[in-house]
């Protein structure tokens, strides 16, 4: 059997999947993996989630590099992965997307807000740490281009920082919680373009796995999980999932 053919028959196969992405599905966009060799993140240290608290040059050069990279995640369009998933989550196969991406190509693919469980926030956006209201990043950016003075909530005063999880700062409760009950209510789990190092959210696919799930991983590069799972592929995200599902 082919590998599209023998991932077609799982997805026919289930009665309710999870879908779990990573960096690689949206590569796909032109967006790149910050974690990759040669990735920003190997060339500039993360700004640190205490550092961004405690340090007003901290904040200021966590925003200059918001901004810095803003046009790419802004240009970014769903891709043929994204739209497969959507179809899924459509046919009602998938109820809910966990996500360790933070670019809202899922949402903008069409699968509705609540049905995307975002594990490490999202950047197209930001909230004040203190009050959690929402800010929308074209006001932040007007205001941050006169002088560069890092935002202030306008309710309360508070620090304001994209809706990201940055390092050092904990892992959302309830996307965590929710992602749990959807490993454990699954009977197929399919992993997308992640490599699955970065934990906790690395731990779902053996969770589901343990819990009788059937496990697909489909990544460019081999994972610690590979040897655990019904099927794993090494190829294109986009267009194996394309033929899988029926979506161009
Ligand atoms: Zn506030």
């Amino acid at each position: 059997m082919s590998d599209v053919a023998a991932l077609a028959r799982l997805l026919a196969e289930s009665r309710r999947a999870v879908v779990f992405t990573g960096a690689g599905i949206s590569t796909e966009s032109g967006i790149p993996d910050f974690r990759s060799p040669g990735g920003i993140w190997t060339k500039m240290a993360p700004i640190d989630f205490s550092d961004f608290l405690a340090s007003e040059d901290a904040r200021r050069e966590a925003w200059r590099r918001k901004f810095a990279s803003d046009p790419t995640i802004r240009a970014a369009r769903p891709n043929r992965g994204h739209r497969a998933v959507a179809e899924l989550v459509r046919r009602g196969l998938v109820p809910a997307v966990i996500t360790q991406n933070i670019d809202g190509l899922h949402q903008m693919s069409g699968i509705p807000d609540e049905k995307v469980i975002e594990l490490h926030g999202n950047t197209t956006y930001a909230t004040c740490l203190d009050c959690r209201e929402r800010h929308e990043l074209d006001e932040i950016r007007l205001a941050f281009e006169r002088d560069e003075t890092p935002p202030r909530c306008r309710s309360c005063g508070g620090l304001v920082k994209t809706a990201t999880i940055s390092f050092g700062q904990a892992m959302p409760v309830e996307p965590m919680r929710r992602a749990e009950e959807e490993a454990l209510g699954a009977d197929l789990f399919v992993v997308l373009g992640s490599s699955l190092v970065v934990y906790p959210a690395a731990g779902f696919p053996a969770l589901a796995k343990r819990n009788g799930a059937r496990l697909v991983i489909i990544n460019r590069e081999p994972t610690d999980f590979d040897h655990i799972a019904d099927l794993v592929l090494h190829s294109a995200i986009g267009e194996t999932m394309g033929a899988a599902v029926g979506v161009d």
